[in-house]
């Protein structure tokens, strides 16, 4: 193999194993940037990027849908297949810890005129029916056409019930709202549930995948859809200014990490609870039992401050104080798991 960079340019500072803050703080290893740098590409605005094309390919293909539309980010992957259902004064049900709705600085409302309703999710992530069917709302010159039920899988690192998702697509289905489904996270369910990615994307019209969380490729969304409906997301990615040229030097990372990086979530889903289980033996701290590579930790207020701070200087790095998040990911190991412990267990001693 041959590429043009020096092993010195690809040499970069190894993370110490110790981020938990989020699952998108890994960095491409050798292999993924070999393949980067090896890319076959083209400009991918005259369609002639064909690492590009082969990686919208093959995630349709294994997601179960007619076509694929690579995006920069989940945030915009996400507003594509809103704008894609909803028109101006349109209005899109979701639940009010989504990151559609929480996480994305309001775009659907500020780039898509696109009204949210959001409603409170349960504890399992889901969205009561009840609730959804409460929200919608009748065709009335009072009101913004209910056009589309969003939903999120994994979310909080929950996955929804199978049976959840069965009975709210058919809930949509009955009363004509579209179905899209922000799936950053979906490999996790997948992985967790012992199912097809396929599986989990079933019965929406659109599937929002992200390549850069867990699967640790450093760039890139993808979303999914009929040909008809990615056509229309396609002109909405232009307008958005997200459409890009020799792409598929970032695109041959996302179709790397599809290879290789999918099953073995298996082992961020195991560090996590081996986490989970050993903080949860720590005084002070109570910890939900992760269903994925998400570790929610609340800590006594006595102590949040200290103990975030007793983290930090050695070296841990989290999200929150009181309210802790612990994330596992490709860069961090069984052992990062071990020294993380052992560095948690030092501030009660
Ligand atoms: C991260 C994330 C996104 C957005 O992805 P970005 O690439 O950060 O824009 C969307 N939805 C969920 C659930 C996410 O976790």
């Amino acid at each position: 193999m041959s590429y043009p960079l020096s092993n010195q340019e690809l040499v970069h500072t190894p993370l110490n194993g110790l981020d938990f803050r989020s699952d998108t703080v890994t960095r491409p290893g050798q292999a993924m940037r070999a393949a980067m740098a090896t890319a076959e590409v083209g400009d991918d605005v005259f369609g002639d990027d064909p690492t590009v094309n082969a990686l919208e390919a093959e995630v349709a293909e294994m997601l179960g849908f007619e076509a694929a539309v690579f995006a920069a980010t989940g945030t915009q992957s996400n507003l594509l297949g809103l704008l894609t259902h909803c028109q101006r004064g349109d209005e899109y049900i979701v639940g009010q810890d989504a990151h559609t709705y929480k996480f994305e600085a309001g775009g659907a409302a500020v780039l898509g005129s696109i009204q949210p309703q959001p409603l409170d999710n349960a504890p399992d992530g889901s969205i009561p029916l009840a609730k959804i069917e409460a929200a919608i709302k009748p065709d009335d010159a009072h009101f913004a056409r209910s056009r589309l039920l969003a939903l999120e899988n994994t979310i909080g690192g929950k996955v929804l019930p199978a049976s959840y998702i069965a009975e709210a697509q058919a809930l949509a289905r009955r009363r004509g709202l579209a179905l899209h489904l922000d799936g950053a996270r979906l490999w996790n369910a997948a992985v967790a549930q012992g199912v097809s990615p396929a599986a989990i994307a079933q019965g929406f019209d659109t599937v929002s995948v992200c390549l850069s969380k867990g699967l640790g490729a450093p760039v890139g969304s993808v979303l999914l859809g009929s040909r008809e409906a990615i056509k229309s997301a396609r002109r909405w990615r232009k307008m958005l200014g997200g459409t890009m040229r020799q792409v598929g030097i970032i695109a041959a990372a996302g179709r790397y990490a599809i290879r290789h990086h999918i099953d073995r979530l298996a082992e961020d889903h195991a560090n996590a609870q081996r986490l989970a289980d050993g903080l949860s033996q720590l005084p002070g701290l109570t910890v939900t039992s992760p269903q994925t590579n998400i570790v929610f930790v609340s800590v006594e207020p006595t102590i949040a401050e200290r103990f975030a701070d007793h983290l930090r200087a050695h070296g841990v790095l989290i999200t929150g104080t009181c309210n802790q998040r612990w994330v596992t990911h490709l860069d961090v190991n069984a052992e990062s798991i071990t020294r993380a412990l052992n560095i948690a267990q030092k501030f009660f001693i």
